[in-house]
């Protein structure tokens, strides 16, 4: 991606007034590590979204607020009580890229390998977005990451923040990413969350990226887990019970191979869930 110029506007509106003005020859521009990954020579204009107050982490009645522009570092080191999206921070690529890449850029255009639109789809998030009027657009993951967010933004709207409910005590949240080294791309990422009712799961949200071409719910492992009890039985024949989804080989390994890790991943994904619910139950 060729960057031809650089503004900084004051407002969130007179962001979203520039960009419809720019139309395709202009971008949001957030921490910019994407710029690298982005094809296309025709040059554009960069709108700085870092200075209009959005970068922010609060709790807000049943949801922690992230604000679009919160760099990812700042969200690894948050820590308290019903807050599980350190975890995964932490695993994505390295401090210098974490200290400037935003949770806003890691979703509104989602690479193979990203991993928060994963953690988001089992966390059942829900996205507000800018779009010139009082209030805001509130978009569920489901329909967020039903296909590419970026489609969504290419007519100036902005992504201003990213709703995540605060977890119960009954619930439990795991996410399991697998790499080749602590920097590497993701091979498989999966994020889980249960809902216990006494001894069993009442519900259950499973999502995968990384090895499927696109982040996506894994609706019959959801399924297998209903109404049953959360033990390791139970998990890898959840686990097992996603014969719909085509896992891609990717790096010199094979479909097969990337499709077992993926079922061992799932079953500590939700094994991680079942513990964090067993420990806020105590
Ligand atoms: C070497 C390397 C390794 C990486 N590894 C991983 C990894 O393993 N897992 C992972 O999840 N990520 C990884 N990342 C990060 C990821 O690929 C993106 O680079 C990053 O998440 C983009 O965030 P940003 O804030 O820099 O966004 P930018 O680069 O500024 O923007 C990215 C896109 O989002 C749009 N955008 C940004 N904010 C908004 C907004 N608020 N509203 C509307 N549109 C917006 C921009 O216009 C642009 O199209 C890696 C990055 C690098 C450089």
């Amino acid at each position: 991606m060729k960057l031809s110029e650089f503004i900084r506007p004051a407002t969130l509106k007179e962001a979203r007034d520039v960009l419809r003005e720019l139309g395709p020859k202009g971008m949001p521009l957030a921490g910019g590590t994407a710029l690298h990954f982005m094809q296309g020579k025709t040059p554009v204009t960069a709108v700085d979204i870092t200075r209009l107050g959005l970068s922010y982490i609060k709790q807000d009645g049943n949801y922690f607020v992230i604000g679009a522009a919160t760099p990812l570092a700042d969200i690894q080191r948050r820590r308290g009580e019903r807050w599980a999206m350190h975890e995964i921070c932490r695993r994505i690529s390295t401090h210098q890229i974490r200290n400037v890449s935003t949770i806003g850029g890691n979703i509104c255009r989602v690479f193979p390998w990203a991993d928060l639109p994963v953690v988001l789809l089992a966390m059942g998030a829900v996205m507000t977005v800018y779009t010139g009027k009082k209030k805001e657009d509130e978009v569920p993951a489901d329909e967020f990451f039903a296909s590419q967010p970026a489609r969504r933004f290419a007519g100036g709207d902005i992504l201003t923040a990213v709703k995540i409910p605060v977890l119960k005590a009954h619930h439990g949240f795991g996410s399991v990413k697998v790499s080749r080294n602590a920097a590497a791309f993701s091979m498989v990422t999966i994020a889980a969350l249960l809902e216990l009712d006494g001894g069993t799961i009442k519900s259950a949200r499973v999502a995968a990226g990384s090895a499927i071409p696109f982040p996506r719910r894994l609706r019959l492992v959801e399924a297998a887990l209903a109404g049953k009890e959360p033990t390791a039985e139970v998990f890898r024949a959840a686990a097992a019970a996603c014969t719909d989804v085509k896992w891609c080989g990717q790096e010199g390994m094979s479909a097969e191979y990337i499709r077992n890790l993926a079922e061992v991943s799932i079953t500590d994904a939700l094994e991680r869930a079942a513990e964090f619910a067993r420990g806020r139950t105590k």
